[in-house]
């Protein structure tokens, strides 16, 4: 820029340069800006047609996001992503951007609480019929998609009790009924599981979780073919639910972790599992690794490379033991979320679940005293020794 303009125009522009260098950056900058220039307007046909790559503004798509969606893809199996803001925002460019007014989904009854408000409360209200189904048992989902419907709607792994759907079965019933099967594989990672292997046309995750793992960021992706995602994208622009580049930046940084991290975690887990499985403060040890888990063998089938990183406990003597076992453990904090580095629990009746009513806690087998676990990369003697201790506390009468 030339030096005779004042001050005040030169500094609006700083910075408005290319860096000069024969050498590449290793990790990809974060490109904090929300808008790039065209050299010309026959350059903005170019873009617009896709005839050349091209970033227009940053709601419409960024190299931060391109760079993750690439790498998520690759891990999935999928060829495309798109990076949103968070899970919830992935969640509902899914279903407003695939589904219209008078469509239907069938969907499994233990998902995500902000997913079931999604269902309950803007879905329906927008015309979208939802019918809930024990996923775990594939003649209802069977049952439920023989009458017209659009989406097969699931998590693999259930929140917060932890079953494991047989995607394989599932995907199959969604395939002959002809309708879109979305896996929600958060819990799963795809470290864990691979839901496109068993038929699942789009696979949802809050990268807030796992993928990012350090409990800093908040994100969403969906992995799907160009031609599923293209609609979702659209919908996701309109909407406006796209995060920033930095958030992108850090949610990638983590998931070039993610192998070793669930590796430690999931092998902590099953150790944790094993040591808690009989503890006299223990009614039951919810972790598809245990052979007396309810699907262990479809765990064996439907995931890899052990079994994750979340466990629930139903603790006996109800919410008075767990008010005493969360007040004993003092490295795991007592937080509403999961997938962070640190092993942390939730009592899912007093926080996600606690506006749903009881009757459906009950068939949820919500009790109040279940407790969730993330489980972390610590080392496993200490995780042991702290959860042990503070079951031993309990008082049972
Ligand atoms: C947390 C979570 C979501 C929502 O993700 P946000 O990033 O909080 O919007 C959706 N599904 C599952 C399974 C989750 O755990």
């Amino acid at each position: 820029m030339s030096n005779d303009r004042k001050p005040a125009s030169r500094i609006a522009h700083a910075g408005e340069t290319e860096i000069e260098s024969l050498t590449d950056p290793l990790v990809a900058p974060i490109y904090q800006t929300t808008v790039y220039s065209y050299p010309d307007i026959s350059a903005v046909d170019d873009v617009y047609e896709h005839r050349e790559p091209g970033y227009i503004y940053s709601r419409y798509g960024m190299p931060n996001h391109r760079l993750l969606e690439s790498a998520m893809a690759q891990l999935e199996g999928t060829q495309a992503g798109l990076a949103t803001a968070t899970g919830m925002s992935a969640i509902s460019a899914v279903i407003f951007g695939t589904l219209s007014a008078g469509d239907r989904i069938v969907a499994s009854n233990q998902v995500y609480g902000g997913t079931r408000n999604l269902l309950d409360q803007d879905v329906q209200r927008l015309g979208i019929e939802v019918t809930y189904v024990d996923a775990r048992d594939p003649d209802q989902v069977r049952q439920a998609l023989s009458e017209p419907a659009n989406m097969l709607y699931v998590e693999g792994i259930t929140n917060p009790t932890i079953n494991v759907l047989d995607l394989a079965a599932l995907g199959e019933i969604a395939r002959e009924a002809g309708v879109y099967f979305v896996v929600d594989s958060t819990f799963a990672t795809p470290i864990h599981a691979g839901p496109v292997d068993h038929g699942a046309d789009i696979v949802i995750h809050s990268t807030t979780k796992f993928i990012a793992g350090h409990n800093d960021v908040s994100g969403g992706i969906v992995l799907g073919s160009e031609e599923i995602l293209d609609p979702i994208r659209q919908v996701a622009i309109r909407f406006g639910g796209i995060g920033g580049p930095f958030d992108a930046w850090l949610v990638l940084r983590g998931l070039k972790t993610l192998a070793l991290r669930m590796r430690q975690s999931s092998s902590n887990a099953l150790k944790l599992a094993e040591a808690l499985h009989g503890h006299r403060a223990v009614e039951r040890v919810r972790y598809p690794g245990l052979g007396n888990h309810p699907q262990h063998q479809i765990a064996k089938r439907m995931l890899r490379e052990g079994y994750g990183s979340m466990l629930s406990i139903d603790v006996r003597g109800g919410r008075q033991a767990v008010e005493t076992v969360v007040q004993r453990l003092e490295m795991i904090r007592f937080v509403e979320t999961l997938g962070g580095l640190g092993t942390t629990v939730v009592h899912p009746a007093t926080t996600s679940h606690r506006s749903v009513d009881s009757a459906v806690k009950e068939e949820l087998e919500i009790s109040d005293g279940l407790l969730r676990f993330s489980i972390g990369i610590e080392e496993p003697e200490d995780l042991i020794e702290e959860v042990v201790t503070a079951l031993d506390s309990v008082r049972l009468s």
